[in-house]
């Protein structure tokens, strides 16, 4: 499959722990930004056919609907886009309201990634969130009412006095509307306010073992009530796993637009400048081809993150014998890998520690 991703850089607030190209006090910049990137989708010189399109951000629900319509109408345009495409928008629960759900749902966009992260006001208060409890459901009634059925909602772990119970009785509350949960643990990033506030003692984070205790106990909460595990972080009701991210996966094309975003096509991937300044000069971040030793790595680590595992058969086209690495064939043995018609998948239980797994793996 081929996949867009278009980024929306601009937030009306900056989160205290977001370490993304994302910027609040830009907002001068937008008449510029959307011309620039209407004019870098329209020279795209890739003729593919798109099965699903991510407008991600940054706050994409913060700028206009016209707007999004627009760029939409140029990929369209631009691209032939399958009639049952995936496509996505993310949004936080106070800058959507009815007008603006509609106007989503009627220029074809059928995914609603909320950015819930917290349903204890106190925890959305700490980490600058905008909103609170009472307008995320707000939002998840009117989007349902609009017409939306595939919605993803946003959870971090790792908050100041966060509890399972805390998180049990949210998504008890919130399954009602969504179809998805991408549960994320809050990274502290160098130069990012959180990071001081952890530093100057002012808060308190839980320790990573307890972290992961809650991120267990959460993975089988979600299971039965219906969410099966298909990558560490996200969790989905059968048929909504999100097609854009599988796709990012399975190591498919996709076309990144915008301020600081990624493409991969073939063995080629590039990013662009991360900055408007040098964003608007055309600039690229990187540019680079994978070598096969990058390649097979990728492959292995891409494959064991999420449902979609690889194929042995895959790698030895890049020169990698897998079995000749008595870690893969320990962790055959000992279940923590398993081998279906030739593909190798982690087993759910072991997503968690999956980063433990590839790194033993990926020593070729
Ligand atoms: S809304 Fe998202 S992108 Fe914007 S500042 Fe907060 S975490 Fe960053």
């Amino acid at each position: 499959m081929n996949s867009i991703y278009v980024h929306i850089p601009f937030c009306e607030q900056k989160c205290c722990y977001c370490a993304f190209a994302s910027f609040d006090n830009q907002f001068d910049q937008v008449q510029k930004y959307f011309q620039a990137l209407q004019k870098e989708i329209e020279s795209s010189t890739f003729e593919f056919r798109i099965g699903s399109i991510f407008i991600g951000g940054g706050t994409p629900s913060a700028v206009s609907p016209s707007i999004i319509e627009k760029i939409l109408k140029t990929i369209r345009e631009k691209f032939q886009v399958e009639k049952d495409a995936e496509i996505t928008i993310e949004a936080n629960p106070n800058s959507l309201d009815e007008k603006k759900l509609k106007e989503y749902f009627s220029m074809g966009i059928n995914r609603l990634s909320v950015g819930v992260q917290s349903l204890e006001n106190k925890q959305l208060k700490m980490l600058g969130r905008l909103h609170n409890k009472i307008q995320v459901f707000k939002a998840l009634r009117v989007a349902k009412k609009v017409g939306f059925k595939n919605i993803n909602c946003d959870l971090l772990l790792g908050l100041e006095n966060q509890s399972v119970f805390q998180l049990k009785k949210a998504i008890k509350a919130l399954k009602k509307y969504a179809t998805h949960f991408s549960c994320y643990m809050l990274q502290v990033e160098d130069g990012t306010p959180v990071k001081s506030m952890v530093e100057g003692g002012r808060i308190k984070l839980p320790d990573d073992d307890k972290v992961v205790k809650i991120y267990h106990r959460l993975v089988v909460f979600l299971k039965r009530n219906g969410f099966e595990q298909y990558e560490i972080s996200n969790f989905a009701k059968k048929g909504f796993e999100c097609l854009h991210n599988l796709n990012y996966w399975g190591r498919g094309n996709y076309l990144g637009f915008g301020l600081g975003a990624h493409s991969f096509v073939g063995e080629s991937r590039w990013a662009n400048a991360s900055n408007f300044f040098d964003y608007f000069a055309g600039k690229k971040a990187f540019s680079e081809k994978l070598n096969d030793k990058q390649v097979a790595e990728e492959i292995v680590m891409l494959g064991l993150r999420c449902c979609l595992g690889f194929r042995l058969s895959q790698l030895k086209k890049y020169g990698v014998i897998l079995e000749k690495n008595p870690y893969f064939n320990e962790f055959l043995e000992k279940g923590v890998l398993k081998a279906e018609n030739g593909v190798i998948k982690i087993n759910p239980d072991y997503y968690g520690v999956s980063n433990l797994v590839i790194e033993e793996l990926i020593d070729f």
